[in-house]
C-alpha cells in the first residue's frame, strides 16, 4: 500500500475533495504525519472514524523502527533503524552538556568509495526516502527529551551515504523539517555534510535553506585526495573551490572543512601548506577529525602530534580550528564507523 506521506499537502487535499470531504482534513493530516510524527491513521483523533477507516483502505505509512539501541560510556546513542523494506540504517544521537545533535543518514550504504571510511565498504542500496530522514530526526528528538531533558538543538547529515547523492529527498526532508506545519526547527542548525560535488554544492546554495555546509576534504593536495578517495578523480579540488566560493557568495555561510590526519598520509609540512593555501580561498574553518580506525591497515594511524602541528600553524594562519572529539566509538557509533555491524543488509 502506497505510503500517505509520499503525498504533498496539496495532493492530500486533492484527495480529500475526491472523497467529497472538506479540504481543511488535508491539513489536520498534514499536522499528524509532518509536525506530530504520528505513525498511525487509527490515532488521528480529530477525523471521524469513518473517514480515518477509508483512508486506511488506501493508504499507509511506512514508519521506521529502532531495531536496536546502543547506548556508549560517553552519553552516545547509536540506533540501528530499521526500514519498511527490513534494511538498516544506523542514527545517531551524541550529546554534549548544552546539546544533543543527531547524526543521520542518507542512503543505505553509500555510492562513493572513500577508502578509510566503514560505510563506503557497503555497496549502496537505496536512498532514503524523505519521511525516512524525517523520521530519524524525529527519534532522536524524542531519545533526546527522554534521555537528557530537551529537545534536539542541532542536526548533521554526517550518518551513512553521501547526501548529495540523493539531494532531492535531502533538501524535502529538510524542508519537513524546518518548515513551522513541519518539525519547525532551525535551518542553521542543520549542517550538510558532503564529499564534494561541486554541481550539487551550487545547487544546494541555490535553495536558499540556510543551513551550513562542511566538506570532507582530507588533503588540499590533488593526487593525495584521489588517492584517499578515488571517485574525487571526477572533482578535481579547484571546481570544488569554484563551488565552495559560489556558495559563500549566494549564502553568506562559512565552510567547514572535515579533515583527518593520517601518519605517514597527509602529516606531512607541505599537507599542512596545502591545506592552509586551500582554507584562505574561501572563509572556512577546519574540523580535525580524530580518525576512528576501522582496520584498514593504511589508514589505521592517526597523528596526534601532526594533528597538533596542524592546529598551530592553521591558527597562525588565522584559520579557526578545532579538533573534534571522537564520541561512541565504544559502541562504533563513531564517524566512518556506521557500517551495521548489528545487522546486514546483504541482499
Ligand atoms: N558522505 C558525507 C557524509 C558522511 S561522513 C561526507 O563525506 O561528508 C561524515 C564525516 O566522517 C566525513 O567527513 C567523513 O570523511 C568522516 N569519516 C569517515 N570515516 C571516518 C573514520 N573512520 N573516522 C573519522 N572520520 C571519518
Amino acid at each position: 500500500m502506497k505510503d500517505i506521506r509520499t503525498l504533498s499537502l496539496e495532493q492530500l487535499q486533492e484527495y480529500f475533495i475526491s472523497l467529497g470531504e472538506k479540504s481543511f482534513r488535508a491539513k489536520q493530516v498534514y499536522d499528524w504525519l509532518w509536525s506530530k510524527n504520528l505513525h498511525s491513521i487509527d490515532q488521528m483523533t480529530n477525523l471521524p472514524k469513518p473517514l480515518r477507516e477509508k483512508i486506511a483502505l488506501e493508504y499507509s505509512i511506512h514508519p521506521v523502527s529502532v531495531d536496536l539501541m546502543q547506548r556508549s560510556s560517553d552519553g552516545t546513542i547509536k540506533n540501528g533503524v530499521k526500514l519498511h523494506d527490513n534494511l538498516m540504517v544506523e542514527s545517531v544521537l551524541i550529546p554534549t552538556d548544552t546539546r544533543s545533535t543527531a547524526c543521520v543518514s542518507s542512503q543505505v550504504g553509500c555510492s562513493l568509495n572513500c577508502e578509510f571510511c566503514a560505510t563506503a565498504k557497503l555497496k549502496r542500496m537505496r536512498n532514503l526516502e524523505v519521511a525516512e530522514i524525517v523520521d530519524q530526526v524525529a527519534l532522536i528528538d524524542r531519545q533526546s527529551r527522554l534521555y537528557f531533558n530537551r529537545p534536539l538543538t542541532n542536526i548533521v547529515f554526517m550518518g551513512m551515504g553521501e547526501p548529495m547523492m540523493n539531494y532531492k529527498n535531502v533538501v524535502a526532508a529538510i524542508h519537513k523539517i524546518i518548515q513551522p506545519e513541519g518539525l519547525g526547527m532551525s535551518a542553521r542548525r542543520i549542517t550538510v555534510s558532503t564529499s564534494g560535488i561541486p554541481k550539487m554544492i551550487k545547487m544546494l546554495a541555490d535553495e536558499e535553506l540556510k543551513v551550513k555546509l562542511a566538506l570532507s576534504l582530507h588533503s588540499a593536495i590533488e593526487y593525495k585526495r584521489n588517492e584517499i578517495m578515488p571517485f574525487s578523480n571526477n572533482f578535481p579540488l579547484t571546481e570544488i573551490m569554484n563551488a565552495l566560493q559560489y556558495w559563500y557568495q549566494k549564502t553568506g555561510s562559512i565552510v567547514t572543512f572535515e579533515y583527518c590526519v593520517w601518519q605517514g598520509i597527509n602529516d606531512g609540512d607541505e599537507d599542512i601548506r596545502a591545506l592552509i593555501k586551500y582554507c584562505r580561498q574561501v572563509p572556512s574553518k577546519v574540523n580535525l577529525i580524530q580518525y576512528n580506525p576501522i582496520g584498514e591497515g593504511k589508514y589505521d594511524q592517526r597523528s596526534t602530534a601532526a594533528e597538533e602541528k596542524y592546529v598551530r600553524e592553521l591558527e597562525k594562519a588565522g584559520i579557526t580550528t578545532m579538533i573534534r572529539k571522537s564520541r561512541g566509538g565504544d559502541i562504533d557509533a563513531a564517524c566512518g564507523q556506521l557500517a551495521n555491524k548489528t545487522t546486514k543488509n546483504e541482499a
